[in-house]
């Protein structure tokens, strides 16, 4: 961390539709809480229903302009937005680690990658095709893809700024116009965002943001029949919220990227120390509040004792607190979810009384700081093992004998999000590759996924891609053109 972080002052807090900065109709507000202090930072205007509908009003009168603006501008247009982003960096990062308690290098890393995404979508503009097919008569057969036109954009709060524009840098490309609905709980950042959507030269009603609450904002631009697309990003739980409201007025074409709970399976051969920062730093990033964390570690038995005690060595090198001390390790995003983590602490201890090598408890008395947590010798079908705790919380489970047992047993999970696999060993990890039933695997590696490859579930963890050609697809649909020359 070279520059020096302060406690930004300046914050938006309003609602931004139309290329104006408005409150709700009910001018009702959302606090915004710091999770490191508990204190209030701000106020938000909240949007309701009205005001979604409002931000729907504009983005479709914004269609017609938009899907007219040259490719070569569309795609200006959003490399300038990357380039206000990359001025504005350091009050960026300071506002998204104020709001969401993440460290400041997880922040700069996390902007830097908006940047970089934004990028790689700003060159996909006019690289947008379809298809032509061999023909023997005079007919010519091709596809257009073509954008949906409103766009919804519902998004989590782990990865504040980079779920938004994971969602709306291709959306936009593609050449649809948005109403983004962020989380409630992380605002700020977006919010800033918007005055640089505005500055860059975005025509009004392209992208239009309406923070307010899920079942409020949220459902009512699921619900609306004037969207012909959502994309969202959360938990499995309002994934299905989202396509039930989908489905009850038009039909409209969903995205889902939802909960996880990657395996990681830990090979005799894989380099050891490896082993154990990756399994580390594959739950504890973070704070666990990613939608990949490797939350279950599967380890050979001939090498189960030793990763534990190295993995116990690494405790010593976390440092709690807020962010702009300096800590490495911060509080989780707010009250509802230390407490949920902390009611399976309890189940823990009472009811499976699992055995717990560190944490298993709140960090102090003020925030809602977690200790990094490892229980060892879970049992799979553990209430731990098996349901998204998205805090630091890491079960290593019974150790494995043979290769076929782990993958069944990495298998059994509702979810398929991310795997994880270690060992130098080809064809073992070939053989984990095809068989791990997850959208993502990592082998001997674990990182922020990167913006050309594409990235979503199996399973229970959604449907559609985020990143990548894919994303684009994703924003477009398919027109067939039967052409009699
Ligand atoms: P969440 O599902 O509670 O909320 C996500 C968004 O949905 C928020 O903006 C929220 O306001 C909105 N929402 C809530 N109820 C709604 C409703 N009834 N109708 C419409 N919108 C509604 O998720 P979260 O707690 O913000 O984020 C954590 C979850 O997100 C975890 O499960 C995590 O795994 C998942 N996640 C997945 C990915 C991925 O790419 N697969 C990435 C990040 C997070």
């Amino acid at each position: 961390m070279s520059t020096t972080y302060t406690r930004p002052t300046v914050f938006q807090t309003k609602l931004f539709i139309n290329n104006e900065f408005v409150d709700g109709v009910k001018k009702t507000t959302i606090p915004v809480i710091n999770p490191a202090t508990e204190e209030k930072i701000t106020d938000i205007a909240e949007a309701t229903e009205r005001d979604v509908e409002l931000a729907i009003d504009a983005a479709k009168a914004a269609y017609p302009k938009w899907h007219a603006t040259s490719l070569r501008e569309r795609s200006m247009l959003l490399y300038k937005l990357a380039e206000l982003i990359e001025r504005d960096f350091t009050t960026l990062v300071s506002l998204e680690s104020l709001d969401n308690g993440k460290p400041i290098e997880g922040s700069e890393a996390d902007i830097r990658e908006v940047i970089n995404n934004l990028r790689y979508f700003a060159g996909w503009a006019d690289k947008v095709t379809g298809k032509t097919y061999a023909s023997q008569t005079e007919t010519l057969f091709y596809t257009r893809r073509e954008p949906f036109g409103v766009v919804g954009l519902i998004s989590p709060w782990n990865f504040p700024l980079l779920m938004c524009e994971w969602k709306f840098a291709p959306a936009l490309a593609a050449g649809n116009c948005v109403v983004h609905k962020p989380s409630e709980e992380t605002p700020l950042t977006i919010l800033w965002l918007c005055r640089l959507f505005k500055e860059a030269g975005f025509p009004a009603g392209v992208y239009n943001c309406v923070p307010g609450y899920g079942p409020i904002a949220g459902e009512t631009l699921a619900r609306s029949h004037r969207v012909s697309k959502i994309s969202f990003t959360g938990s499995t739980v309002v994934g299905r919220k989202i396509m039930e409201a989908s489905s009850q007025t038009n039909l409209k074409k969903v995205t889902l990227e939802l909960g996880g709970k990657t395996p990681v399976i830990v090979c005799p051969d894989g380099d050891l120390d490896m082993a154990v920062n990756l399994a580390w730093n594959a739950i504890m990033y973070n704070m666990g509040q990613c939608c990949i964390a490797g939350s279950r570690v599967f380890v050979h038995e001939s090498i189960y004792q030793e990763f534990v005690n190295r993995l116990k060595a690494i405790e010593s090198k976390v440092t709690i607190g807020c962010a702009f001390t300096g800590a490495n390790h911060g509080p989780q995003v707010n009250q509802t979810q230390m407490n949920k983590i902390l009611g399976y602490f309890d189940h823990a201890k009472n009811v499976e009384k699992l055995e717990c090598i560190m944490g298993g408890e709140r960090w102090g008395t003020k925030g809602y700081f977690i200790k990094p947590t490892v229980y060892i010798n879970v049992d799979d079908n553990s209430k731990l093992a098996q349901e998204e705790i998205f805090g630091p919380v890491l079960c290593i489970l019974k150790p494995w004998k043979t290769i076929e047992e782990v993958i069944e047993r990495a298998n059994n999970t509702k979810y398929g999000l991310a795997g994880v696999v270690i060992t130098k060993n080809m064809s073992l990890s070939d053989k984990l590759v095809r068989e791990l039933q997850a959208g993502t695997i990592f082998v001997n590696t674990y990182c922020i996924p990167q913006s050309f490859i594409p990235f979503g579930g199996y399973k229970e963890s959604g449907f559609g891609r985020d990143n990548g050609e894919e994303a684009i697809l994703e924003y477009t649909q398919v027109k067939a053109v039967y052409y009699q020359l």
